[in-house]
């Protein structure tokens, strides 16, 4: 047995039996301090609980002035404990009076004692305490001492997080977070401000079982789990609906790679041997790995980190029998932090409760934050490692706008976000205000600024914005929340629904765009390499037919009397357009003849996603009544940038003299054919390149409902005539990007961005 496995080994054995006694949480302390300083051969042993406020009080000693205990207390970052506790890392000093952060104490009588050691309390990577031990002679304490006092720490917080010896609402608020840095950087995918309470979309699992004195048996467990773990993992990989390569991969590739790393394996096997039990091994050695994390600054390394911690949660899971998930419970303002997650997963929060979602990974053209902004929450992405930093109940102050969030802000933080947030309530009640007020440029040009939806209740906004219509209602979204398919009636009573709320402004459906990352529950589709160039929207209707068929037959069916506008996403070709259509048609023929009302009018049209149309729009426009440009498919397919890979995120930009080019053709074509021309994808909700969109010819833009006013404002600060003849000399440029230019002349020109 190693010499790190006898002392804590005695030492918990004798802490199983105190913490089963039926004493009192305070007599239990004071008894472990007792038999912690007895083993240690301490003559001071001394523990402090962090309190509200980042105080820490002495909570029991042995060896210190016991009329000190709860009197004396210190700052987190004051004195040694203070120092111990804000560094979240022991302290061994054989001298500790000549340390200059000593503070001294003269009521707890400490001043005969020189060396001391102390190791925080960690409970999930964050500082419950700091547990102590002195001596009175000038000594260094070994190294296995210092892991015998952690490993004892770690079954101190437990007793800390029953709450009895403080009140647990205490615990929490007053938990100081050691090493976690105030304030994280990530990527704006959506938005807003928010301030609310932390709910990990994938619960942590609490161990309740700590200490073990059967070695052997835990160590076969911990065996069997990794056994486990590692034929799970080599089973992912290997299966054939994983493809030959992928981000997904190299993930579980690194995942392999840990999985079978003999020095994580080792670390876990010798915390058993001091007496843990499997489960408590495997977080005493994730807690290690949590406070490397919090130190390291390399986006890279802290990501392969986050990696182990993911590794070390299902290794706990396998070791706990555990497949499910637990039920997450709630609060009434829920900041969803998830690793990465998709529309659907989104959709089944309770929209209610939800005000922000923070994600390590993501990316901002993802069909997920698409529903995020038309539900009007922030989103911000790739903040690494904030999985394992955020505790269930944290506070948290994201701020869209800047990409950045606080996790349990100060007093003085949550004033300043306060303030913001009362301030942007301002603006959107002065954008509220403008909502009659016409989308004209100041050298009088009309813009029409319609919103896009996807559920009935965001037609809420139609009203509350001022938009001239819904430019795109994506009917999947009630697809994609719905368990079973929905039948002919539930379909035509949502539509029904949609253009009653409408009034007489216009709505555009479009037809079903299942697939990629839009998964409904009843249709199966197949593992694909490129789900975003694959088996979706039109391919997937036309080759079942019957889906679109009923769709279109609701949809005429909910429009008597009202004018049907319809729109086909992923269109690639003329042909394409015309199957559908002829569906159209014939669905049209059967209901004239059944003998119900027929739309007042109807206009049919298609998106432009696919990057070909736009080579056959002079064959497909006389066919058609109108153009939607999806930017976001459009552009990863112009730039073969996946729009949903983090890696790629900003690397291409739409305003680049490529993609601006592309949209002046398109542009220019339809203006050739009178046909109406619109653009529906993000691009539009970003003043700057909804100005710039503008200035090559664009008048329809359709956008989630909290851009609407911030475009209006823009499009009445801008001259399209100026804004025109600077966007064409650009289109030439040999820049990557034009956005600093165009964001220059902006500020220039006095346009409201
Ligand atoms: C688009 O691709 O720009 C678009 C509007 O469709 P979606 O984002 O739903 O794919
Ligand atoms: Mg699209």
């Amino acid at each position: 047995m190693p010499l790190s496995a006898i002392g804590p080994r005695l030492i918990l054995r004798r802490l199983r039996q105190v913490m089963a006694s039926p004493q009192s949480a305070q007599d239990r302390l004071d008894e472990i301090v007792r038999v912690i300083a007895t083993n240690m051969v301490a003559e001071v042993c001394s523990v402090y609980l962090v309190r509200a406020g980042d105080i820490l009080e002495l909570f029991s000693t042995v060896g210190l002035n016991p009329d000190a205990v709860h009197k004396t207390s210190l700052r987190v970052g004051e004195g040694l404990i203070g120092e111990i506790a804000a560094r979240g890392r022991p302290l061994n000093l054989a001298d500790a009076q000549s340390h200059p952060n000593f503070a001294h104490r003269p009521e707890t009588g400490e001043d005969i004692f020189h060396s001391l050691m102390g190791v925080p309390i960690l409970r999930n990577g964050r500082v419950v305490g700091v547990l102590a031990v002195q001596n009175e002679t000038h000594r260094l304490y070994i190294d296995e001492e210092v892991e015998a006092l952690e490993t004892v720490a770690m079954v101190l917080a437990e007793l800390i997080a029953s709450g009895e010896l403080i009140d647990p609402q205490e615990v929490h608020e007053g938990t100081f977070a050691q090493g976690i840095p105030p304030q994280m950087d990530g990527i704006t995918f959506a938005d807003g401000l928010a301030i609310g309470h932390a709910v990990l979309h994938e619960p942590r699992l609490e161990v309740m079982q700590l200490i073990s004195d059967d070695e052997e048996s835990e160590t076969a467990r911990l065996n069997e789990a990794i056994d486990t773990l590692r034929l799970s993992i080599d089973n992912l990989i290997e299966s054939p609906f994983m493809g030959q390569e992928g981000e997904h991969l190299e993930v579980l590739q690194t995942y392999r790679m840990f999985a079978h790393d003999r020095g994580w394996v080792r670390r876990m096997i010798e915390a058993i041997e001091t007496g843990l039990t499997a489960e408590a091994a495997v977080q005493r050695v994730q807690a290690a790995n949590r406070s490397r994390m919090a130190s390291i600054t390399d986006s890279y390394l802290r990501e392969r980190l986050a990696d182990l911690d993911d590794l070390s949660n299902r290794l706990i899971r396998h070791l706990m029998g555990l497949d499910v998930a637990e039920t997450v419970v709630m609060p009434d303002d829920a900041i969803v932090i998830a690793r990465n997650l998709g529309p659907a997963e989104l959709m089944d929060y309770d929209r209610d409760r939800i005000r922000g979602v923070v994600l390590a990974e993501g990316s901002p053209s993802s069909h997920m934050v698409i529903v995020a902004k038309a539900m009007g929450i922030p989103v911000i992405g790739q903040v690494a490692g904030i999985v394992g930093l955020v505790d269930p109940g944290d506070r948290i102050i994201m701020d869209g706008g800047e990409g950045e969030i606080y996790l349990l802000p100060t007093a003085d933080i949550e004033d300043v976000y306060a303030e913001r947030i009362a301030a942007r309530k301002l603006l959107e009640q002065a954008y509220a205000d403008h909502r009659e007020l016409p989308a004209i440029t100041r050298d009088g040009v009309e813009i029409s600024l319609n919103i896009n939806a996807g559920l009935l209740v965001d037609m809420d906004q139609l009203e509350r914005t001022g938009a001239d219509g819904v430019g795109l209602f994506r009917t999947e979204l009630p697809f994609m929340v719905s368990e079973t398919f929905p039948r002919l009636t539930a379909q035509k009573e949502l539509y029904e629904g949609v253009l009653a709320a409408a009034g007489d402004q216009p709505v555009t459906f479009r037809t079903l765009d299942i697939g990629s990352d839009k998964v409904v529950p009843f249709i199966e589709q197949p593992r694909e390499e490129n789900p975003a160039m694959g088996w979706r929207a039109v391919r997937l209707s036309l080759d079942r037919p019957a889906l679109l068929r009923y769709q279109l037959r609701a949809l005429i069916q909910s429009a008597g009397g009202k004018a049907l506008n319809i729109m086909f996403p992923m269109i690639a070709d003329l042909p394409e357009y015309l199957r559908c259509k002829e569906i159209f048609d014939r669905e049209m023929l059967r209901h004239k003849r059944l003998g119900y009302e027929a739309p007042s009018s109807v206009q049919l049209g298609t998106m432009l996603e696919v990057p070909a149309l736009a080579w056959q729009l002079d064959a497909l426009l006389p066919h058609i009544d109108f153009v939607s440009i999806g930017s976001n498919d459009l552009m990863q397919f112009l730039f073969a940038s996946d729009r949903s890979n983090s890696l790629l995120t900003g690397r291409y930009d739409l305003l680049s003299p490529a993609a601006l080019s592309f949209f002046k053709m398109i542009i220019d074509t339809c203006d050739r054919h009178d046909t109406v021309l619109s653009v529906c994808g993000e691009a539009a909700s970003d003043p700057l390149e909804a100005m710039s969109l503008i200035g090559l010819g664009m008048r329809n833009l359709s956008m989630p409902p909290s851009a609407i006013g911030p475009v209006k404002e823009m499009v009445r600060s801008m001259d399209l005539a100026q804004v025109r003849s600077y966007v064409t000399t650009l289109l030439h440029s040999p820049d990557h990007s034009l956005r600093s230019k165009l964001r220059d002349f902006a500020r220039d020109h006095g346009v409201q961005l």
